[in-house]
């Protein structure tokens, strides 16, 4: 048990509400594409009995059909309704698995789940090393000090050396590593993992889903097992590790400057209960989140969540969304009467609901660190906040400068007030960006993966019977501007008139054919700030 559940359990005048926060642990998977994310989530959710097969996840993937047909994008969406967030318990832990879309499907959404998160696993291919989306995906955790947790998979198969993987994660990321287990063996003879602190060993033939207690073996008896193991150069290798690596330092992780490093196969199932058995004595609970007015604690009674998703149904003559909801204090309970502090009005949580694998369920009750899903017919947007009376809203669910822009075709001239309609409901909803320019031009739509215009495309159609193409634009990329003088801003507008656009909320924009230009932008009006990521009030 860690220090903090440690104190929360031992503490017993501990609200009942703070036990329960106590034992949440909520964390997404980040990895490149093939590193093994889906592998490992099957993998952790057999430990949680959360589903009886695996693979199950896996034949969600495959079911995926075509891209160019509406349906099937929505079904695939719909599909992911039910994994955007798992849930399962191991050990007295609530985990709060959430989903980051991680293929061809690679979205803001990806982004933005992880502002709901307390922890991440960083997945990394043993062959391949620190790979571009695990870079990406980790620059947006290091925004929010996010503690991350390494799992190196596919040790069962031909893998680069561990120790230069290790300087890899430090050079590359610039994160500090401590192996906290230890690869006994290279590719085909891998034979299984030395548990850095004490010495104990798993078996790759014999230990698969295994957690707790470690068998104890000399170096002698473990270079048995294969021919090519040498013991003496087993435990020199030992020595090397305990004495040449960072040992384990929990503030310095908390504070996201360490990562603990597990090496294991998903496939295999080896070294996942180690992960999670980690998971639960290192990642911490549900943090404190900051709201405008004030920083809102997660033991605190009063419910508090905020809205980091939205999902369309499957049914596109109804437009009812799935809003999902991070609970960031208090207890909610279902029936219960919430503000919509945006808009200041009552909302019955008539129908709050859990993800598991395959299956959801109405949440009776859930707690800070917890993720329900709220049907809505489009009333809540990204970014909302939901309290029980109070006029807070929490910040930190930012928007991301897109990295593909396009502008926005329309076949029939005569629908351009439909489609301003419109885009403005697919922007509430986080489908894509919009931009509009300042001169007065079609707008702009901004993503960050290519699938997202697709649905935009295929919605427009099926959902406003719009019939919309998208040109390339002079425009590359989008940034946000501000000044601490507001004149100048006007000023700065007003000079940039034909590269200068409102995003959903009416904040400035300015458009750049290139890095260079913004560059140059920035050199001749200084006071003006660019910035490439937006938090959405
Ligand atoms: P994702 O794209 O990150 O979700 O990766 P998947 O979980 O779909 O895995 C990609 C491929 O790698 C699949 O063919 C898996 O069977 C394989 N794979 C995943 N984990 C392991 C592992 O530990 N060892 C081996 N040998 N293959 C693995």
């Amino acid at each position: 048990m860690n220090a903090i559940s440690t104190s929360a359990a031992s503490n017993s005048a501990a609200s009942p509400i703070a036990l329960e926060v106590a034992r949440r642990r909520t964390f997404a998977i980040i990895s490149h594409p093939d590193a093994g994310k889906t592998t490992l989530t099957e993998k952790l959710l057999l430990f949680g009995g959360a589903i009886q097969l695996a693979g199950h996840v896996r034949a969600k993937r495959d079911r995926r059909s075509t891209r160019s047909d509406w349906m099937a994008i929505e079904r695939e969406r719909g599909i992911s309704v039910a994994t955007s967030v798992m849930t399962f318990e191991f050990e007295g832990h609530v985990f709060n698995l959430l989903d980051t879309p991680g293929h061809e499907d690679f979205s803001e959404d990806t982004y933005r789940t992880l502002t709901a998160v307390d922890a991440a696993v960083m997945v990394i291919d043993a062959a391949k090393g620190i790979e571009s989306r695990t870079r990406k995906l980790l620059e947006v955790c290091r925004l929010r000090d996010i503690p991350i947790i390494t799992f190196i998979n596919k040790m069962d198969r031909e893998s680069r050396d561990p120790f230069e993987i290790l300087d890899e994660i430090e050079k590359t990321l610039a994160l500090d590593t401590t192996p906290m287990t230890w690869p006994v063996g290279r590719g085909r003879d891998f034979v299984g993992t030395v548990d850095v602190a004490t010495g104990g060993v798993r078996l790759l033939d014999g230990d698969e889903g295994k957690t707790g207690p470690l068998r104890k073996m000399s170096p002698a008896e473990i270079a048995a097992l294969n021919v090519t193991l040498d013991a003496g150069a087993l435990d020199d290798e030992l020595t090397l590790v305990r004495e040449g690596c960072n040992s384990f330092d929990l503030d310095s992780f908390l504070e996201g400057h360490l990562t603990p490093v597990y090496f294991g196969s998903a496939l295999r199932n080896f070294g996942v209960g180690d992960l999670l058995e980690g998971l639960g004595r290192f990642a911490p609970p549900p943090r404190a989140q900051d709201a405008d007015k004030r920083r809102v604690e997660a033991e605190e009674g009063r419910m508090t969540a905020f809205v980091f998703k939205i999902q369309a149904n499957m049914d596109p003559n109804h437009r009812d969304r799935m809003a999902f909801a991070r609970l960031c204090s208090g207890k909610l309970t279902r029936g219960m009467k919430a503000k919509l502090v945006r808009t200041g009005k009552p909302m019955s949580l008539a129908t709050p609901q859990f993800f598991f694998a395959q299956d959801r369920q109405l949440a009776e009750e859930a707690y800070a660190g917890d993720v329900v899903g709220i049907p809505n017919h489009g009333n809540l947007r990204i970014g909302d906040t939901l309290t029980e009376g109070e006029e807070i809203n929490f910040v930190g669910v930012p928007s991301f400068a897109p990295e593909i822009l396009r502008r926005v075709k329309l076949s029939d001239a005569m629908k351009a007030k439909k489609l301003r309609q419109a885009l403005q409901e697919m922007a509430e909803e986080g489908v894509v960006q919009v931009f509009r320019p300042t001169d007065g031009s079609p707008a702009l739509v901004g993503v960050v993966g290519p699938l997202q215009l697709d649905v935009l495309k295929n919605r427009l159609d099926a959902e406003y019977g719009l019939d919309v193409g998208f040109d390339t634009s002079e425009f590359q990329l989008a940034r946000w501007v501000s000044c601490e003088d507001g004149k100048k801003l006007e000023e700065f507008a007003a000079a940039n008139r034909l590269s200068t656009a409102d995003d959903l909320d009416g904040d400035l924009v300015f458009l750049s054919p290139s890095a260079f230009m913004i560059g140059y932008t920035g050199d001749r009006w200084p006071g003006i700030v660019f910035t490439d990521v937006k938090d959405v009030k």
